[in-house]
């Protein structure tokens, strides 16, 4: 048995190998997205479905504040003992008969698996598909491409994420990767794909699911390989954990001979107890359900029973240096339940495809740019602003991640770095220069005040009478500009009050 070693890297994800690069700058991307009115109602739908279902059960646990409390302890401590916690995970994983290897990066992570899988086929059987259960780990990493160009066909056993593959087609969700796709959509995607597919097909979801459990029965029962991430792994007893709601995952994780796990090394707790807590947190935050309908654990190998070969690719793309900022670590808490997704009234506009990178939502807001780094130049550079700071995120956060707090220090990290990059400050940093130099003085800001009634008549019903020249302009077009008031507080303060203090 061997146990490949590796070591961390502090160095952010390369944006050239997999799914974190967004290939645009968020404002234009939602404004396309924008003009999609489909895309709109299915998102609206969806999202408010989930919502109640989330807010039904949630409202049913009376100590849901002392659970999300515990969830968030249980990370931030998972957090800082993050080296001795995975050392101890490999330890348990190897002494129960599973391998453990690292990866740096999602090209080393790819390159295990690739050859991990060749290694489960024979020269006069080589493995040619491995069947998947559902992953963001394996999203993330790019590894159905990776696969595919290494000559092994990928095969998507969720439901929501075969369509996906199937529509030739990019998730727009954590958790329901088609919520773009309406019913008659995924009709036409099987029609064309499915190679047996009933031609009477209609689009009752009940026909549809059948119709995928046609098509996956055979893959299921001939795959030699199979390919999943890990919702948590337990580092005193070496567990990995699936939850899902299919039973898809059930049986990748059961038939196979060789099963292959994907998993962030954020993604490990330290103790089989802090499941308690995390498998209530789970379900009602991602699903709107009390408990997950497959729960699947599984402890290196059992002879005689389940994969006789099990490995562990830990992977770290980026997590170690979002790890060393300790407000962004916090980002690693997320249990990928989008719970977040589902309330943020920016993502139920324009859908996750606007985002780029696999991790849509608020989360992806500050996850994306936290794993590759704010670079000045890429598009993940726009992500911190794809949010309205409603604050919806941090209450619907089972972990109590303060998403807001995030994004603000994730802008104000990219306004310096820009800042310190630009040779001739922008006009914005011209304007805010000259408040700063009003605001730190009490008689300047008075005179300022003053001075800002002569242009009370500029402006009516929010509007500015006189055409305003640009860079100017582009903040007014989208902006009441309040009036001017007749007198400044001080001035009404002296007048009521007799200049008392
Ligand atoms: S940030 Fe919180 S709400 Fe959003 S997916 Fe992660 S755990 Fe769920």
């Amino acid at each position: 048995m061997s146990t490949f070693l590796g070591l961390p890297s502090s160095r952010h994800a390369d944006l050239s190998v997999g799914h974190l690069a967004a290939p645009r700058d968020f404002p234009d991307a939602a404004r396309d997205a924008l003009r999609d009115s489909r895309l709109r109602r299915n998102l609206a739908h969806a999202t408010s479905t989930i919502r109640a279902k989330r807010a039904a059960v949630v409202d049913e646990v009376p100590d849901w504040e002392a659970l999300r409390a515990a969830g968030s302890a249980i990370k931030a401590e998972a957090m800082a003992r993050l080296p001795e916690l995975l050392e101890e995970l490999e330890r348990n994983v190897t002494a129960r008969g599973g391998q453990v290897h690292w990866a740096r990066d999602a090209a080393e992570a790819n390159q295990t698996v690739l050859r991990l899988a060749r290694a489960a086929g024979t020269p006069d059987a080589p493995v040619t598909e491995v069947v998947k259960v559902k992953s963001m780990a394996t999203q993330e990493i790019g590894l159905n491409e990776a696969l595919e160009a290494g000559g092994i066909t990928p095969i998507e056993t969720d439901l929501a994420e075969l369509i996906v593959q199937l529509g030739h087609d990019q998730p727009s969700h954590i958790l329901v990767p088609a919520i773009h796709r309406g019913r008659s959509e995924i009709r036409e995607i099987f029609l064309r794909e499915m190679a047996d597919v009933d031609p009477g097909l209609t689009d009752d979801p009940r026909q549809l699911a059948e119709a995928a459990r046609r098509y996956l029965r055979d893959k299921f029962l001939s795959a030699r390989v199979a390919v999943s991430g890990a919702n948590f792994a337990i580092a005193e007893t070496g567990t990995l954990m699936v939850v899902e709601s299919e039973g898809n995952g059930r049986m990748c994780l059961t038939l196979p001979q060789t099963l292959i796990t994907v998993m962030g090394i954020e993604k490990v707790l330290p103790r089989w107890a802090d499941l308690e807590v995390f498998l209530q947190l789970l379900p009602r935050s991602s699903t709107g359900e009390r408990m997950n309908p497959y729960t699947s654990a599984w402890t290196g190998v059992t002879p005689g029973d389940g994969p006789q070969t099990v490995h562990l690719v830990l992977v770290d793309n980026g997590r170690t240096a979002a790890l060393a900022d300790e407000l962004g670590r916090t980002a690693l808490h997320c249990i990928r339940c989008s719970a977040c997704l589902n309330v943020c009234p920016v993502y139920e506009r324009t859908g996750g495809h606007a985002y780029g990178s696999v991790y849509p939502g608020p989360i992806g807001a500050v996850l994306t740019p936290l794993l590759t780094g704010l670079d000045g130049s890429s598009h993940n550079d726009s992500l911190p602003y794809a949010s309205s700071l409603c604050g919806a995120c941090f209450d619907a956060c089972p972990v109590k991640i303060d998403i807001p707090a995030l994004l603000v220090r994730l802008r104000a990290e990219h306004v310096e770095r820009a800042a310190a990059a630009r040779r001739v400050p922008t006009s914005e940093a011209v304007a805010m220069a000259a408040a700063a130099y009003v605001m730190a003085d009490a008689d300047r800001f008075a005179r300022a005040g003053r001075a800002a009634r002569l242009g009370r008549p500029l402006v009516r019903r929010g509007r500015v009478r006189l055409p305003v020249p640009p860079p100017l302009s582009g903040w007014t077009a989208s902006r009441d500009v309040p009036t001017p008031p007749r007198e400044t507080f001080r001035e009404w303060w002296a007048r009521t009050r007799g200049g008392a203090s």
